[in-house]
C-alpha cells in the first residue's frame, strides 16, 4: 500500500490513500488531532548505547554515541565518540545495514570514531551512499561537510581513503555529508526513507555549533539532546510527546563556570521533560563529576517530571 506523508508541527503523519480520503475533513476540523498520528510501532523499534560517558579515560564507558534499530537492522547512528566502535561491533550492527549517521557537534568525544567505521566499511558488502548529517561550522569547529572533507578529501588526514568522497574506479560507496546551519533555532526535517526521517534543531553548547536530533522511525520518536546547556530553550520543542528522551548528564545540579556554560543542570532536564510530556527520559554522557550522584540528580529531576528515568550504560537496550 503507498503511504503519504504531510509533516505539520514537526510531526510526521503517515497516511494510506484510503485513510487520507476517508480522514482528510476531519483531519482539517481537527488540525490534524492524534486519531491520525501514527502509534509507534514498539516491537520493531529498538535504541541502543554505545557510548554513555563523556571524554575522559577514567569512566570505564565509551563516549556518546547511540544506534537506532529497526527489524533487526542498525539504521541510524547519532555521534561516533571515542570508543564506540568498539561497542558497535559488540551490539552486533552492520555498517551496511546504516542509512545516515547524525553529528550532534565535533567535539572528540562525539566523533573521534568515525573515521574507523568508514575504514571497517571497507571489510564489508556496503554500497549505498552514506548521509552524514551535522551542524555547519564556526571558527572553533568545521562544518560536516568540511570535517568529512578534512578525514578523507585529497587534502585530508585519511587521504588514503579518499575513494569514498570523489569519483574513483573501485566502485566504494559515496560519503554524502550535509551541514545544517544552527542560525536559525526551529527545527529542520530530512526524510531518509518511507519509514525513517530525522529532524534538528540548534541547541547552546557555548560557543561550539551544536544540534539535537530527533528519529521518527515507524511512528516511533526518539530525540538526543547531545551537549547543551539549554540557553536556547529549543529541546523541549523536538522532544515534545516524544517517546524516548536521552539527555545529557554531563554536570551535577552545582556546576559552575564553563561547565555549568555548556551543560544543562539536572533540573532543567526534568523541566525540559516534564514540559515535552516525554514517555522515557534516559540520563547519558555520565562523567565523573555526576557518577555517584544519580540519587541528587534524581532528586532534581523528579521535582519536575514523574515518568520513567534510567541512567544510561554502555550496550544498554531501550524499547519505546
Ligand atoms: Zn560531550
Amino acid at each position: 500500500m503507498s503511504f503519504l506523508y504531510l509533516k505539520l508541527n514537526d510531526k510526521i503523519f503517515w497516511l494510506n490513500r484510503l485513510e487520507l480520503g476517508l480522514h482528510a475533513a476531519l483531519v482539517v476540523m481537527l488540525s490534524f488531532s492524534s486519531a491520525v498520528l501514527a502509534e509507534c510501532q514498539r516491537e520493531h523499534v529498538k535504541v541502543q548505547v554505545l557510548g554513555s560517558g563523556g571524554p575522559e579515560m577514567s569512566d570505564a564507558r565509551a563516549s556518546s554515541s547511540y544506534l537506532i534499530w529497526l527489524d533487526g537492522k542498525s539504521v541510524v547512528l547519532i555521534d561516533a565518540g571515542s570508543g564506540s566502535s568498539l561497542n558497535f561491533e559488540q551490539s552486533g550492527a552492520r555498517i551496511a545495514d546504516l542509512q545516515a549517521v547524525a553529528f550532534t557537534h565535533f567535539h572528540v568525544d562525539h566523533s573521534a570514531d568515525f573515521p574507523a567505521l568508514i575504514k571497517a566499511s571497507y571489510f564489508t558488502d556496503r554500497n549505498t551512499d552514506l548521509l552524514v548529517f551535522g551542524p555547519q561550522g564556526n571558527h572553533l569547529m568545521p562544518s560536516t561537510t568540511e570535517f568529512v572533507d578534512g578525514l578523507f578529501g585529497k587534502k585530508g588526514v585519511y587521504r588514503y581513503l579518499s575513494e569514498y568522497l570523489t569519483t574513483s574506479e573501485s566502485g566504494a560507496y559515496k560519503i554524502r555529508p550535509k551541514s545544517i546551519s544552527t542560525l536559525n533555532r526551529s527545527v529542520r526535517g530530512f526524510q531518509i526513507s518511507k519509514s525513517l526521517s530525522l529532524a534538528s534543531i540548534p541547541v547552546h553548547h557555548g560557543p561550539i555549533p551544536a544540534l539535537s536530533w530527533r528519529v521518527d522511525i515507524i511512528g516511533c520518536e526518539i530525540v538526543f539532546s547531545g551537549d547543551m546547556s539549554n540557553q536556547y530553550y529549543t529541546l523541549e520543542k523536538l522532544a515534545k510527546d516524544a517517546d524516548i528522551l536521552i539527555a545529557h548528564n554531563a554536570i551535577p545540579e552545582s556546576a559552575k563556570g564553563v561547565a555549568r556554560k555548556l551543560h544543562i543542570p539536572p533540573s532543567e532536564i526534568g523541566k525540559i521533560a516534564e514540559k515535552a510530556k516525554v514517555k522515557k527520559l534516559i540520563l547519558s554522557h555520565r562523567m565523573t563529576r555526576t557518577l555517584g550522584q544519580e540519587q541528587e540528580t534524581l532528586k532534581m529531576i523528579r521535582k519536575h517530571y514523574k515518568g520513567p528515568v534510567k541512567f544510561a550504560e554502555d550496550l544498554d537496550v531501550i524499547l519505546p
